[in-house]
Parts: structure tokens; C-alpha cells; sequence
């Protein structure tokens, strides 16, 4: 139960920093809070921490606009299929069906969680432009698999990186494998900027045209038109959108991003601790990092199986909720959603594994601002709610 001494431990909850706070204020006080200098400045910070150069890289306002803008400059057209996980959020899907395309999903490969590799040729037809590959909770899919294919059928790989800033894939950065990766700064995300997310891209043209479709379609650095060299006339070249991420946003990212890499020791700790504790329950653990590869543990999944644990799934988040411990369901897979089973008329039974997996799921709490003490409740409050 929360109390007084042990309130509610909030899932996904950000660890915001007086630095952030400072930042975001002398924002507000430079009187530019728009798109601007901490924008610029976040995007060649983040371009570093990946080692591509700064004009591989540009801010947009969610991954889901950056998953948007990335197929709308691939080109994709109405008609065109894109390869996907059936176990994403559903912004994956919807960024392929804004683009004009279609989704075609696979299953996930139960060892891993990310999409079953084996499956994507199986379903490469001849209107087939791309595969859009999850990295799930921070585990890398197979880089290796994932871009022989693409090179054999010609296809465009568009990362989703919104679980996977820190994640390496043999030494690489996840994102820069691809056409273009996206990555995510929502408040439960490893970096946070409330909404926010980047678009890196394999070429420096498609970054040019990706920043001029995510304001409004108007030419290049437009946003520079109020600054302090004098009002220039923009020119409006292509229907965009109004994707742009603004300074008030690159804010918090600046700082968040510089403390990346040390709240990622704690979040490997506390994931390691997780699993530690649970070797001999009767919960299903996630699946170890594999060897060459570094996973971002971004979150923290078990299952929970009906016989095996006592507790339904759905029953265990009451309990956990009752203990004061806040979870969330990463996810319930894409062919469960009544729209897009109307839809594109996917059926659960089709995707086995991503159906067990979303039924059975649910997220622990994962993040610096964890105490041991945080952990030591949370482990107590799962071996209290799967006991019958
Ligand atoms: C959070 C998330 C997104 C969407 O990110 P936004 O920044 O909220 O648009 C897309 N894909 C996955 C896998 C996510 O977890």
C-alpha cells in the first residue's frame, strides 16, 4: 500500500534534474523559445553521442512525426508495403499508414522480442519498400539479418529507435544502420524533452529535406528568418508539416542527454537486480543481453503466466497498483487493436508469439531516480501479488 514514508512509485516517471530546470528557465527569459540556438545546439550534442556528423541529425517534435517524415521523404506511396513487429506501440503503425503505405506485420522471435528475422522474406511481396524494425525495450534486433535483406530486395530500413538510444549492435549505434533512425524524447523515454524526437539519417540530403517537410515546407533554416541578421523571405517548396522541436524542449534534452550514459549504469543495475530476484519465481524474465551487443534496458518486462503464477495478468496490476507500484504493458501487439483488425483484417492467432507476449506482459518501474530501497519494494510487491 502507499503511504506517507512509501508513496506510489509512478511508472516511467522522469528524473528531472536543477539543471534542466535553470536551462528551460533562462529559455524563457532569452526570449526565444521557439526553434532555435538549444535546438541546434541539442541536435550536434546528440549527432556526438551517436559519432555521425552533426547534418546526419534533426529535432523533430515526437518519433512519431520523425518516423512520418522519414517515410514521406523515402518517397513511400500509397500501396507500398512496409514490413513491421506486430509487438510495437501502435505510433509505429500509424507513422506507416500517415506515410500513404501499408503495414505488414511479423511476429516476434519469443527468445528475443524483437521481430522474428526469419519471417521478413516470407513476406516481401512485389509492392514491398521497406522494413521498419523495432528495437524492443532497448535490445537490439539483428542489424546483420535485418540489412542483407534489405540490400537483397533493395528496401529502405527505417529504424524505431524510441526504446534504443544507448543500444549498440556489435559496437554500432542502433539508428545508423538504416535509411533513418528515429528515436523518441516522450517523458517515459531514456531521454526526456516532454515531447520530442530525432530523425538520423544515412545522408545529409535527406536531413536538408527532412528539416525543411518538418516546417511547413518552408526552405531551408527558416527558422532563422527572426534572428538578428535581418528578416529573410522563405520560400515555401513542398507541402510539410509542423513537426519542429522547440527550444523549451532542447532544454531539458541538453542535460538529459549528457546524463545518459551514467543513468544507464544505474538502469543496468536495478535490470540486473530484477533479475536476480526473480530467477526463481514463477514470473517469465526478459531475455539477456546477448554478447556483442549493448541493450538499453530501457524497460523491464515480465509475463506473467495464469497457471504458473496463480494471478491472471491483468489481476497482477491491480495488485501491483494496491502495493502502490505503478506499471505499464509494453504492449498489447498490434493484430489485438479492433481498428486495425478491421483494418487490414490481422488476426491474433496469426502472430502467436506477439499474442502470448502482449497478453501476458507487464513493465516493473526502471529508472535512475530508483533508490535500492524503490527496488526492494517493488521485488516484494510482485512475490506478494503472484502468491495465491
Ligand atoms: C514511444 C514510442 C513511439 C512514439 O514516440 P513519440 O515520441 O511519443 O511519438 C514509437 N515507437 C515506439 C516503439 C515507442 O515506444
Amino acid at each position: 500500500m502507499a503511504s506517507e514514508d512509501q508513496p506510489f512509485i509512478i511508472f516511467g516517471a522522469p528524473d528531472i534534474h536543477e539543471e534542466e530546470i535553470d536551462e528551460v528557465v533562462a529559455t524563457l527569459r532569452s526570449g526565444w523559445i521557439g526553434t532555435g540556438p538549444r535546438v541546434a545546439q541539442f541536435e550536434q550534442e546528440f549527432a556526438a553521442a551517436a559519432s555521425v556528423a552533426p547534418d546526419r541529425v534533426a529535432a523533430v517534435n515526437s518519433c512519431t512525426a520523425a518516423l512520418h517524415v522519414s517515410m514521406i521523404a523515402a518517397e513511400l506511396e500509397p500501396g507500398d508495403e512496409v514490413l513491421t513487429t506486430a509487438m510495437t506501440f501502435c505510433a509505429s503503425a500509424n507513422a506507416i499508414i500517415h506515410s500513404g503505405a501499408t503495414p505488414v506485420l511479423c511476429d516476434i522471435d519469443p527468445a528475443t522480442l524483437n521481430m522474428d528475422v526469419t519471417q521478413l522474406e516470407q513476406r516481401i511481396t512485389s509492392r514491398t519498400r521497406a522494413i521498419l524494425p523495432v528495437h524492443f525495450a532497448g535490445r537490439p534486433c539483428d542489424m546483420d539479418a535485418i540489412m542483407t535483406v534489405a540490400e537483397r530486395h533493395d528496401l529502405v530500413v527505417i529504424e524505431d529507435c524510441a526504446h534504443a538510444i544507448e543500444t549498440r549492435w556489435r559496437g554500432q549505434p542502433a539508428g545508423t544502420f538504416g535509411d533513418f533512425g528515429c528515436f523518441s524524447f516522450y517523458v517515459t523515454k531514456n531521454v526526456v524533452t516532454g515531447e520530442g524526437g530525432m530523425v538520423l539519417a544515412r545522408s545529409p540530403a535527406m536531413i536538408d529535406r527532412i528539416k525543411i517537410l518538418a516546417l511547413h515546407g518552408m526552405s531551408k533554416d527558416a527558422w532563422r528568418r527572426f534572428g538578428d541578421d535581418g528578416y529573410k523571405h522563405y520560400e515555401v517548396v513542398e507541402t510539410g508539416f509542423k513537426y519542429n522541436m522547440m527550444d523549451l524542449q532542447a532544454a531539458l534534452g541538453i542535460h538529459q542527454l549528457r546524463r545518459v550514459e551514467r543513468n544507464w549504469g544505474r538502469r543496468k543495475e536495478i535490470w540486473s537486480a530484477y533479475q536476480e530476484a526473480f530467477a526463481n519465481m514463477a514470473v517469465g524474465r526478459p531475455p539477456e543481453p546477448e554478447a556483442h551487443t549493448r541493450h538499453a534496458y530501457h524497460l523491464y518486462t515480465l509475463t506473467i503466466d495464469t497457471d504458473e503464477c496463480g494471478v491472471a495478468r491483468d489481476q497482477f496490476i491491480e495488485r501491483m497498483s494496491a502495493a502502490g507500484i505503478g506499471v505499464g504493458v509494453h504492449y498489447r501487439s498490434l493484430a489485438q487493436q479492433p481498428h486495425y483488425q478491421r483494418e487490414f483484417g490481422w488476426r491474433p492467432d496469426d502472430y502467436p508469439f506477439s499474442t502470448a507476449y502482449g497478453n501476458a506482459t507487464v513493465s516493473l518501474p526502471l529508472g535512475p531516480q530508483l533508490e535500492d530501497a524503490h527496488v526492494t519494494r517493488i521485488v516484494e510487491a510482485v512475490t506478494t501479488s503472484i502468491k495465491p
